[in-house]
């Protein structure tokens, strides 16, 4: 059986999405910004998918920016802001330990530049506090970026409550929602959102296309120079087959939200209710502020990526935290965030399940993933040291 369980990763494209961009790389390739009424398609195409994210998020046409995904909305959001307090002598960011690293490495580079950064701690319940928020806020805050959800172990933050503080104290507020897009319901005015990025592969849209949406009453710094698309925002001849697909996508996903989680949470929740059943487990971050999908868990005594690649030859895929920290040995900055030791963090499996997914599937999760646990603790040192009490038991 082949189950694929990395949907935080990213997503294959749906039928819908793949139906909606086919003519814009066959029969419609005009260019949007030409004048001839053959490259009419693409320019009313593009201005309708523009209208459709818009709605699907509550903003306006003109507040959506389509960008190559969701690491360059994050970056643009990110650098507009400080670009835009730096004038105001504001150079000071806030945001959190366990943002994914589009947000953590654009503030480093920040950093470099003479800005000063504030991450807040993360709770052991993976969820920020705006407390924490109120008390990092200083008279030279330039942002405030805090992910809708993050990507490893699924929490769901206080985006509204944060979003209401800050826009009280006139501070930017940009948060992260690439997991959260299509997913869940988005509304950007109801949740006092200033800045926001999306990515279209974590929605069945293809890689390689994601939006920024900005409050219209904000400034844009353009990351890209060249010619005036995006309304001089974002340079470069449109992904009008991404874009479209992007937009395709986001309908589905946001139009079956509702019948989609009634479908995936009931999985979510077996899969957290049977494999907790193994000794010394524990499930990261809190149940019941979390996305749909994702499940994250901890395996006392055992490798997170020696678990993957036993996973891997039983046909299921799956992932230690976020796909771009795989490949090195340093445990997950987000686990460690929560408080946890290095050593459990180490043993950490991260699950996330969509609508294409099915309770067989999970299944053989659940038959499989306790085998694989018991037969790398029958092997591994660190286990026997910890079986025979001469090291004490962590979770
Ligand atoms: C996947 C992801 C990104 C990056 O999006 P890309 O389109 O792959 O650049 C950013 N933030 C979060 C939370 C993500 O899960």
């Amino acid at each position: 059986m082949f189950v694929y369980a990395d949907n935080a990763a990213t997503t294959s494209v749906s039928k819908t999405a793949l139906d909606a961009m086919l003519p814009f790389l066959t029969e419609n390739y005009g260019n949007p910004s030409s004048l001839y009424s053959f490259a009419q398609k693409a320019t009313e195409a593009l201005a309708e998918a523009r209208a459709t994210v818009a709605k699907y998020i509550n903003a306006e046409p003109k507040e959506i920016y389509f960008t190559s995904g969701g690491s360059e909305a994050d970056n643009q959001a990110i650098i507009s802001a400080a670009k835009l307090g730096a004038r105001k002598g504001k150079k000071h960011l806030i945001s959190t330990k366990f943002e994914h690293h589009a947000v953590l490495h654009t503030l480093k580079a920040l950093e470099k530049d003479g800005y000063e950064v504030t991450l807040l701690d993360v709770h052991e319940d993976g969820v920020v506090r705006l407390e924490d928020v109120k008390a990092a806020v200083r008279e030279d805050t330039c942002l405030v970026s805090v992910m809708f959800a993050n990507n490893e172990i699924g929490t769901v933050q206080p985006i509204k409550e944060i979003g209401a503080f800050c826009r009280e104290k006139g501070i930017p507020f940009h948060t992260d929602a690439v997991q959260v897009g299509g997913h869940m319901p988005i509304d950007v005015v109801d949740m006092n959102i200033d800045m926001l990025a999306l990515s279209g592969h974590k929605f069945h849209a293809p890689k390689g296309v994601g939006v920024l949406y900005v409050k219209k009453t904000l400034p844009v710094f353009s990351l890209i120079e060249g010619g005036a698309q995006e309304r001089g925002k974002r340079a470069g001849t449109e992904n009008m087959a991404g874009i479209v697909a992007l937009a395709a996508a986001l309908k589905e996903s946001c139009d079956n939200m509702e019948a989609n989680n009634a479908k995936i949470i009931p999985m979510r929740d077996k899969l957290i209710a049977e494999l907790s059943k193994i000794p010394h487990s524990r499930v990261n971050g809190s149940i019941e502020h979390r996305v749909p999908g994702t499940v994250n868990m901890c395996f006392e005594g055992i490798e997170g990526e020696s678990l993957l690649l036993w996973l891997d030859a039983k046909g299921i895929c799956a992932s230690s935290g976020s796909a771009c920290t795989s490949g090195s040995l340093d445990p997950s900055h987000v686990l460690l965030s929560l408080g946890l030791p290095h050593e459990v963090a180490h043993g950490s499996l991260r699950l996330s399940i969509g609508e294409y997914n099915t309770m067989e599937e999970i299944d053989h999760i659940i038959a499989t993933v306790p085998q694989v646990v018991e037969y790398l603790r029958n092997m591994s040192p660190v286990w026997d040291a910890l079986e025979k009490g001469e090291r004490p038991h962590l979770i």
